[in-house]
């Protein structure tokens, strides 16, 4: 493959907008853009199959300032939901055939309404699937999260968490000193209650992704690995692990281009292209709902601000099931990243 040129645009609060051309041809980009990769294999336009869940943003706001983080979350960030757009939110839920509802942030344990949120989604439906994205050291940062463990479980929640790995200097060096530690502390506390073990029916699932500019390994065996590197050091319990590629945006994005690497990993991305992955990507059967009540096709969409092309639909209160059906989904060079090898999605390989 010829050498990759990247061309970056700052847009506003530091978000970069990136297109790839191939150096010195300028028909390149049609011949590398993701949308010919979908044409020649009769997937573009990209249109959902139906839309089964909603992954919903809680807010900004993190206790951790994770370097590879595509929501550019910290402490700092004041954005959060507000509980009237958590009303269009169950309002949705109510009326429509949504089968999960996707609870992520930041850390949305952190928004003041997620405890009142979750009891709400449960009193409308006992069968929907309620997962939470938990960084687990929110279970511990305060007293006042310690009883998170509890609450899931009484509300039957699928909890979803970061681990990037299994030995501290990796996960503190990509999410933060004294992360690792925090992580296990929290991990015990989960499985005190039932969390990975088996017959219980409460499940615990954990992501990996890399510390670097390269894709995951193969995840059934490094499923394998973190189940007995976990129970043979610290006699902790998982259901899965999840793995995921980290897309080339946001806070990621950055270190690409600060560390030299992002040409590399785009063509490392862009040779590992998967029809089979490709036809599975989770924002054929997602809706990214931001924290102000925008929709999007996905989550990294959401982070570029991509609104969904669903004309009359592109906020929660506006939701038309008909146009966003039949929308179609927005792709770019960032997409790559859900294609590559095994695929990637919120759910982890995809094929
Ligand atoms: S815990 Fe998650 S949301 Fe928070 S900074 Fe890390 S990656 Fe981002
Ligand atoms: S980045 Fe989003 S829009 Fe692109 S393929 Fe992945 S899920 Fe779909």
């Amino acid at each position: 493959m010829k050498s990759l040129k990247a061309q970056q645009s700052k847009l506003s609060n530091s978000t970069y907008e990136l297109e790839v051309l191939e150096a010195n041809t300028p028909t390149g980009f049609e011949e590398t853009a993701f949308s010919q990769k979908l044409r020649g294999i009769n997937l573009y336009p990209l249109k959902p199959t139906q839309i089964e869940i909603l992954q919903i943003n809680m807010g900004k706001m993190c206790n951790q300032v994770c370097k590879h983080c595509h929501v550019d979350a910290g402490p700092d960030r004041k954005e959060i939901m507000t509980q009237d757009v958590m009303q269009h939110c169950l309002d949705v839920i109510r009326q429509h055939d949504v089968k999960t509802v996707d609870l992520t942030g930041g850390a949305p344990e952190m928004n003041p309404n997620f405890r009142w949120f979750v009891t709400e989604i449960r009193k409308i439906s006992q069968s929907v699937n309620i997962i939470v994205r938990c960084n687990l050291t929110i279970i511990v940062a305060n007293p006042k999260y310690n009883d998170l463990p509890e609450f899931f479980k009484e509300h039957q929640i699928e909890v979803v968490s970061s681990l990037p790995y299994f030995t501290a200097n990796k996960t503190d060096s990509q999410r933060g000193d004294g992360v690792f530690d925090k992580s296990i502390r929290a991990l015990e506390m989960l499985n005190a209650v039932g969390y990975g073990v088996e017959g219980s029916g409460l499940t615990l699932n954990l992501v990996y992704n890399p510390s670097g500019a390269f894709m995951p390994a193969a995840q059934d065996a490094l499923e394998l690995e973190f189940k007995k590197r976990l129970k043979n050091g610290y006699n902790l319990v998982f259901n899965s692990l999840y793995t995921i590629t980290n897309l080339p945006i946001s806070r990621f994005l950055d270190y690409l281009i600060n560390s030299g690497n992002y040409e590399a990993y785009m063509e490392k991305l862009i040779s590992a292209f998967n029809p089979v992955a490709a036809a599975n990507v989770m924002c054929r059967n997602t809706i990214s709902v931001g924290w102000d009540g925008y929709l999007f096709d996905c989550d990294f969409n959401q982070m570029l601000d991509l609104k969904v092309a669903a004309e009359g639909s592109q906020h929660i209160a506006d939701w038309n099931q008909a146009a966003l059906t039949n929308r179609e989904i927005i792709v770019k060079q960032h997409c790559y990243g859900c294609t590559a090898g095994a695929g990637s999605s919120c759910g982890g390989a995809t094929s």
